[in-house]
């Protein structure tokens, strides 16, 4: 990809907008670009640098995305605080053509990589209620105030917020040998194992924080350290390259497959409410490591069927004017609303299936899926909005999280849910 039309090579110590932002490393990439911690000699900060591939259509994304984030940027600050900011935005030309570059303020890890630190447990469920409350002032803001639907919400698109800053962090104090050292970067005296090393460090503590265990390679879990029970987890909603204005949406099929709410997989036009569903489909995945729906396309049935089939399995039937009501109903149900090519379900309601399968508590699984339920109505309209959400009891709850924490252990050392998902799919999909 790194040729005409295509990504921009970038070496370490490179410098952009005329030596303003000087980079540093590597911190990740996407379809539509490769994504840099850069140093900004001006503000003295360090900010995340997303250099997009330069063919046309990719150059059309960026100027798309770069008027959304213009607009959140614009935006009052203590509303949009959960919502990554614009900081800068320039041309740069290259070899391969000419490259739109956006300056982003430099956040941390993906709740998605905070799951994976904690090896796909589930974090801690007071700290569930932080994050989920930091993603709905987020989306809030979003579609109040802005008027935009995200369409592309998932734990990998909502990153924690740096505690850290590495040009404030104490490394900058160490003394001379390390100022001096050819590696080190110019600008900061820092240099960049050493960023890097901290970095790691505080993301290892700070997903052992968030889930209120110890992630060390060790693996030794320990009870919720009592300590920590304050901790603001913040976080922030990012990559807006695929949202869209409420009233000119603009694709058909929005959203990430297993994060799809069902009025885009029946073509029965959508709005807001689809961002609603998939943050319902995001606190499950923190709550429990597992993705709410993970659809599987089988002999005789596809990906789509399979979706719509979990669906109900876990909500109910969907209602009947809702199944026959989409353009691609004819396709998917009979004229009864009932699927035409997987006939029998076996319906395992949220609570029990929390209760059963990942060991909750009794008023834990009521009072989460409480919570839920009511995001994952297969009526669009019928589900609350950010704002109505963030006043439900479940967000101000607290509650000891011990006996959840023992028993979630539990259940995942031995691994019982990966065979029960599968023994389950067979059940239901085979003869
Ligand atoms: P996609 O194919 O997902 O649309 P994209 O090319 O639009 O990708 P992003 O998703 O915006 O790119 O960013 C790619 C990756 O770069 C992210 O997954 C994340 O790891 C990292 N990243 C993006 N923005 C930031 C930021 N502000 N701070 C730190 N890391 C970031
Ligand atoms: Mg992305
Ligand atoms: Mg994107």
């Amino acid at each position: 990809s790194y040729r005409k039309g295509g990504y921009h090579a970038v070496r370490v110590g490179d410098p952009f907008a005329g030596g303003r932002y000087i980079v540093q490393k590597k911190l990740g990439w996407g379809q539509f670009s490769t994504v840099w911690l850069a140093y900004d000699t001006q503000s003295s900060k360090y900010v995340a640098l997303k250099i997009q591939k330069s063919a046309a259509q990719f150059v059309q994304a960026a100027l798309h995305e770069i008027e959304v984030l213009s607009v959140i940027a614009d935006g009052d600050l203590s509303n949009s605080r959960c919502v990554v900011r614009l900081i800068d935005h320039f041309k740069h030309v290259g070899p391969n053509g000419q490259h739109l570059c956006m300056v982003l303020e430099f956040l941390g890890d993906s709740l998605l990589r905070l799951i994976k630190y904690n090896r796909y447990k589930g974090l801690e469920l007071n700290k569930v209620r932080e994050i989920c409350r930091c993603i709905l002032i987020g989306l809030d803001y979003l579609h109040r105030e802005v008027g935009i639907i995200h369409t592309d919400l998932k734990p990998e698109n909502i990153l924690l917020s740096n505690t850290i800053d590495p040009a404030k962090d104490p490394v900058r104090c160490e003394t001379s040998p390390i100022l001096e050292r050819p590696e080190g970067n110019p600008y900061t005296g820092i240099t960049m194992s050493i960023i890097e090393k901290k970095l790691k460090k505080r993301a290892r503590r700070a997903a052992a924080k968030i889930s209120g265990k110890r992630s060390s390679t060790g693996g030794a879990t320990t009870k919720p350290d009592r300590r920590l029970d304050g901790i603001d987890v913040q976080c922030k909603i990012v990559d807006l390259g695929n949202a869209c204005w409420a009233d000119k949406p603009f694709a058909e099929e929005i959203q990430t497959r297993q994060y799809r709410a069902p009025e885009v997989i029946l073509q029965s036009g959508y709005s807001f409410s689809v961002d609603m569903w998939s943050f319902a489909c995001t606190a499950f995945e923190l709550a429990t490591g597992d993705m709410m729906f993970a659809p599987k396309g089988g002999q005789g049935f596809s990906e789509d069927e399979d979706h719509l089939a979990l669906m109900m399995e876990l909500l109910g039937k969907i209602p009947k004017k809702i199944a026959i009501g989409g353009a691609r109903s004819k396709d998917l149900f009979d004229k009864y609303g009932d699927l035409k090519r997987i006939r029998r379900l076996k319906f395992w309601p949220l609570a029990k299936m929390l209760m059963d399968k990942y060991k909750f508590s009794e008023a834990d699984a009521r009072e989460f899926s409480e919570f839920l339920v009511p995001l994952l109505d297969f009526v669009p309209e019928n589900r609350p909005t950010a704002k109505q959400c963030l006043e439900h009891p479940w967000l101000s709850m607290r509650r000891s999280s011990v006996q959840n924490e023992t028993a979630n252990e539990m259940c995942n050392n031995s691994n019982i849910r990966k065979v029960e998902t599968g023994i389950r799919n067979l059940q239901i999909r085979v003869g």
